[in-house]
């Protein structure tokens, strides 16, 4: 059809996670983020004449660890390569990496996409090399540079382009975070830089019945999940209009880099990208390479978990949880740990959910902290389940009693129930005769009931909120809507 114009989003992204060993890949330098600067440095960091580097075993098996989870090939013989460029907060002038014989390579990532659906995105490689430090601008015509981060161990993970929408760019960070942060290898805290992405975006246009694609962008440096997001969602458009415009493609184009404002949330043109060459990577002569043995392959492979991914859908058919809530629950690996352990107490698997969910992690983000820190016992939130189960409280009731537990950890939910009267009255007799108190104030809403039109819903509602009243909101809502029911016909 003439003058239609289709497109397909093509992204892969390169990301950057920092590991949280004590101390830094080549020296023993601590990693400690907002020492005062240049306080975590030593001749190795500093890239003195004559220093030699020594490798952190710790930061190698937690590499290997992360390239299991991400299914990939580990290679038996890895080794280091020195990537060269100048800047002042690199003062050895290389930074060591991995080129042509990375860790590991050829994997892929499960991600989850909305109603339960997930897709595989491949991974091209993972390997470890060192981060750089920081430049800092202060106002005056000059800049600083701290040193403290220089040698951080770094993983860095590259993807195949087989993301087609920003929402699946966003989920795969997301998840990355969460397999990070289960097998314990990094805090991924966005804040503190621990993970930093880039994006590559291309358009792949169908115009007049011919297909054209657009130049190769990257943006560089992205640390939030929301830049991340918007900075794929912004180049979609501007590489739309730009085609639109001038008609630019791939073969005229060539690749470009672009940074991120955060503020006037646009990509800006940094420069036209350098190739491999331009880096003059070559094997490091101060490092040895890197032989893993099955022995060693074997015990770092006893360390991985049940992936977060898997865990979640395993909750979703084995406890009939809600995607959604399923997907909360696991968010954090102590968390979908807590819930599990008060599932095996007896803990109904929804009442634990909900608790856990609405109650709970309320309460852990109004300190800031996780649910296990709240110090509630598992077997208390398991007593609270089976209370909420036999209708002992109501489910207004059980937050109250929860927010009680925070106080006076020690306490049992049932004692807490007796002492504050919030024991649901279930008991038939008595309810009846206040139903029926309750009929005879209210001849009006009686009669819609009865005249079985569209008043009889609400004036059930009605009824039923008045005996609620009467209660103190103690009343089995279930018992009175039975009597309720058996009443009015
Ligand atoms: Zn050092
Ligand atoms: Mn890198």
């Amino acid at each position: 059809m003439s003058g239609e114009v289709q497109y397909k989003v093509v992204v892969g992204l390169e990301i950057h996670v920092q590991l949280c060993t004590k101390s830094k890949m080549f020296c023993s330098c601590a990693v400690e983020f907002g020492r005062s600067p240049n306080s975590r440095v030593c001749p190795v960091c500093l890239g003195m004449p004559g220093v030699l580097p020594v490798m952190n075993r710790q930061a190698v098996e937690y590499a290997v660890l992360v390239a299991m989870a991400l299914n990939c090939e580990i290679a038996e013989h890895t080794k280091w390569d020195r990537k060269s460029y100048y800047y002042p907060d690199l003062p050895k002038n290389y930074q060591i990496s991995q080129y042509d014989l990375p860790l590991s390579s050829n994997g892929y990532i499960e991600i989850p996409l909305e109603q339960g659906r997930t897709k595989r995105i491949g991974i091209i490689r993972a390997h470890l090399e060192e981060d750089a430090g920081k430049n800092l601008h202060p106002s005056g015509n000059f800049s600083q540079v701290d040193l403290n981060r220089t040698g951080t161990p770094l993983l860095e993970i590259v993807t195949q382009p087989d993301m087609s929408s920003p929402a699946e760019v966003r989920a795969l960070a997301v998840e990355l975070q969460r397999i990070v942060r289960y097998l314990g290898v990094s805090e991924a805290d966005m804040q503190k830089g621990h993970m930093r992405f880039e994006p590559n975006i291309n358009l792949v246009i169908n115009k007049d019945g011919k297909e054209y694609k657009t130049p190769i962008v990257e943006v560089k440096n992205l640390n939030s999940f929301r830049a991340l997001e918007r900075s794929v969602e912004y180049e979609i458009q501007r590489q739309l209009d730009e085609f639109l415009q001038t008609g630019i493609t791939i073969e005229t184009g060539g690749k470009s880099t672009r940074g991120w404002d955060d503020e006037r949330e646009v990509t800006v043109l940094q420069r036209e990208k350098e190739e491999a060459h331009d880096y003059r990577y070559f094997p490091d002569p101060d490092l040895v390479p890197v032989e893993f043995t099955g022995q060693w392959l074997d015990d770092i492979r006893s360390r991985l978990c049940e992936p977060p991914i898997k865990r979640q859908v395993r909750y979703v058919n084995e406890y009939k949880l809600s995607n959604y809530d399923a997907g909360v629950l696991t968010a954090e690996r102590s968390t979908a740990d807590f819930f599990e352990e008060v599932v095996a107490q007896d803990g109904d698997p929804k009442r634990a959910c909900n608790i856990i969910t609405q109650d709970l992690l309320k309460l852990a983000n109004e300190k800031g902290c996780s649910v296990v820190d709240l110090e509630i016992t598992v077997s208390h939130i398991a007593e609270l389940c089976k209370m909420l189960v036999t209708g002992v409280v109501s489910a207004t009731a059980a937050t109250t009693i929860t927010n009680i537990m925070l106080a006076s950890p020690d306490k049992r939910p049932q004692d807490i129930a007796h002492e504050h009267s919030l024991i649901q009255k279930s008991d038939a007799g008595e309810l009846e005769t206040i139903v029926d108190q309750v009929l005879a104030e209210n001849p009006k809403a009686v009669d819609d009931v009865k005249s079985g039109g569209k008043k009889t819903k609400k004036a059930l509602g009605f009824l039923l909120g008045q005996v609620m009243q009467k209660t103190k909101g103690q009343a089995n809502p279930k018992v009175v809507s039975q009597i309720l029911a058996k009443k009015l016909g």
